[in-house]
């Protein structure tokens, strides 16, 4: 039986997911649209993120084999991508027997591959490095790497790379890295993949076979507030309550350290959400969060279990309200931009302690 006695909770809304996956793949109608749901789905739950998705979605996408298996666990039957290969040799009896397609970068993959012939027969999926640097065969392996797969019995063979600033509108690279995959896939004749949710939303021309939708299915903008990402919705609203109020006299500063003190008198909620829940602790005083219909600044440092709010400014605000860090009426962009961080580092970072409640 589990008991929950803080009222810190992460709600997540299911019908704004399934919105968010349609507007995006209609803007990509002739493309697959693959739903990413690594890192347990941008911390909203993988396996209820997949149920949610399950009869929309062909092929969903995870990092690593495990897990992969915990959607499998969960009682998901669709397709699934492996995006960042296999770890080890015998991830390919595990895929081909619960039907994952890997995704090759490395010549040590091929090899392992060679080695399980000819019983692996499953989807290859091989990354090709077109400037990002960090995974991928370069675009000058590949006509080896394609003469030694040509012996092996494989399904579907794609052709992925990955752009490193689709977000940047302004920036010549998406365009340079597309231009090279594309040489690779009419030389080929194969299937491809680009787009992220940037590439998706930013750069029309890089919708391929399939579509790799990560932070935008999630409500999140991968590309500020571009009118593009208007039609989001947040999936996640992350919310506390305020468990006490207090009043400081000017000079006081509050909580750890002495980074802020109070200008005017000042009325402060200590509201129950810190840093072991995944607010993040290098959130700036002045960090806006939504109570009773406004904005408010946090001040002071985050603690692992608190933080705190001038409310000075705010009328009729009561022990038990509630406060919203994130979510429909603030957007984590602007807690991200306090943060020096960017918004998948805060989805992905919300704690095990959290209880997430579907809406
Ligand atoms: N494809 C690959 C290979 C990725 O690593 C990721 C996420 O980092 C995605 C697609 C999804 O990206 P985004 O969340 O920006 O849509």
């Amino acid at each position: 039986m589990s008991y929950t006695s803080r009222l810190t909770q992460a709600i997540i809304d299911l019908d704004a997911l399934v919105k968010n996956y349609q507007y995006v793949d209609n803007l990509a109608s002739n493309s697959n649209t693959i739903a990413v749901l690594k890192a347990d789905a941008y911390g909203h739950d993988a396996s209820k993120v997949a149920h949610a998705l399950r009869s929309k979605v062909k092929l969903f996408a995870v990092a690593f084999i495990d897990e992969a298996l915990a959607l499998r666990d969960a009682g998901i039957n669709n397709s699934v991508l492996i995006l960042e290969g296999p770890f080890k040799e015998s991830d390919f009896e595990i895929a081909l027997e619960n039907n994952f397609a890997l995704m090759l970068h490395s010549d040590y993959q091929i090899e392992w591959l060679k080695s399980i012939t000819p019983e692996f027969s499953g989807d290859i999926w091989l990354k090709v490095d077109t400037g990002m640097n960090r995974l991928g065969f370069h675009v000058g392996q590949i006509d080896d790497v394609m003469s030694q797969l040509s012996a092996q019995q494989i399904n579907n063979l794609v052709l992925c790379s990955h752009f490193a600033t689709a977000d940047q509108i302004d920036c010549d690279r998406p365009a340079k890295q597309l231009a090279q995959l594309k040489a690779l896939v009419a030389k080929y004749g194969c299937k491809y993949s680009m787009a992220n949710s940037a590439g998706i939303l930013n750069w029309p021309a890089s919708h391929g076979d399939h579509n790799r939708l990560g932070l935008a299915l999630y409500g999140a903008s991968p590309i500020g507030d571009s009118p593009l990402s208007q039609p989001l919705i947040p999936v996640m609203t992350l919310q506390a309550n305020i468990i006490a109020i207090h009043t400081v006299k000017v000079g006081e500063s509050v909580g750890y350290g002495n980074n802020w003190q109070a200008q005017r008198e000042t009325k402060l909620a200590t509201v129950a959400i810190g840093y072991a829940d995944g607010y993040p602790r290098n959130a700036k005083s002045g960090t806006p969060v939504f109570i009773n219909g406004t904005q408010a600044p946090l001040v002071g440092r985050v603690s692992m279990d608190m933080i705190t709010v001038d409310i000075t400014d705010l009328k009729h605000t009561a022990i038990g309200d509630i406060v919203e860090l994130w979510g429909k009426n603030l957007s984590i962009d602007i807690v991200a931009q306090n943060s020096d961080t960017i918004n998948y580092e805060l989805l992905t970072r919300v704690s095990k302690r959290v209880p997430k409640v579907f809406a």
